[in-house]
């Protein structure tokens, strides 16, 4: 396994590093992005984390290649403010379409470049989606008819199953959010494309928890780690 160290956006304010994470063996590429909006903490936590495991060799890649941005938006995370404008409504909607934003044309260039097969963006939002399933917090989000739903089916299935709070169970949304990365990477790159939303009102290692656990599970759907390896890392709840 080979971990190398990026810059996106290189030279201009809104640079933030990147790592690409190559397994010995050829396999598919997985994008995860985090700090899209810069106040969604324990998602920024979560892909740190992800990072430290994977430099300590505490979880390793044998297979494929994870591109990991870690915090997008440094400048709205220094801040702890989700970030104007709202980057997530700035990616290109249509083929040659723009992104409305240098760091978003950064990005979707990197994953233009990459044709990642999966596309996993990190978010935290309000609420718990079982009580009130019109909020976002507790959910895995792909859009409609996309090729990631049986994969995103099994994560929240497999994750609930250790979650005795009803409350706190993870749901399924189907749906597309214009301008966003997901539906970019979805609709222009073809890729399996997954949002992923903790609630914020939940404890901070409950949520890193989470978000750990949902990388680990889409992870091992794209064949770069292995199941096992889920297990192996302490969970916390
Ligand atoms: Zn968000």
């Amino acid at each position: 396994m080979e971990i190398s160290k990026r810059l996106l956006a290189k030279a201009t304010k809104f640079q933030t590093p990147y790592y690409v994470i190559k397994g010995n063996l050829a396999g598919h590429t997985v994008m995860v992005t985090s700090g899209v909006h810069g106040k969604e903490i324990a998602s920024i936590r979560a892909a740190k984390k992800l990072l430290r495991l994977l430099k300590k060799g505490e979880l390793r890649i044998d297979k494929g290649t994870l591109i990991l941005v870690p915090v997008v938006n440094r400048r709205a995370y220094k801040l702890r403010i989700r970030g104007v404008p709202d980057l997530n409504r700035t990616f290109p909607g249509k083929r040659k379409g723009k992104a409305r934003h240098p760091l978003s044309a950064a990005l979707f260039r990197l994953a233009e470049q990459e044709q990642p097969s999966w596309y996993v963006d990190l978010h935290e939002a309000n609420g718990l989606s079982k009580i009130n399933p019109k909020r976002l917090g507790q959910t895995l989000i792909a859009n409609r008819k996309s090729k990631a739903i049986p994969a995103v089916k099994r994560t929240v299935k497999q994750m609930n199953r250790s979650i005795s709070r009803k409350s706190r169970q993870f749901t399924v949304r189907l749906g597309s959010l214009p301008g966003s990365g997901r539906n970019a990477a979805h609709r222009l790159l073809k890729a399996k494309a997954v949002t992923v939303e903790t609630c914020w009102s939940l404890p901070m290692k409950t949520r890193v928890g989470y978000q750990m656990e949902i990388l680990h599970n889409l992870l091992a759907e794209a064949d770069l780690l292995q199941r096992g390896a889920v297990s192996r890392v302490k969970r916390k709840r």
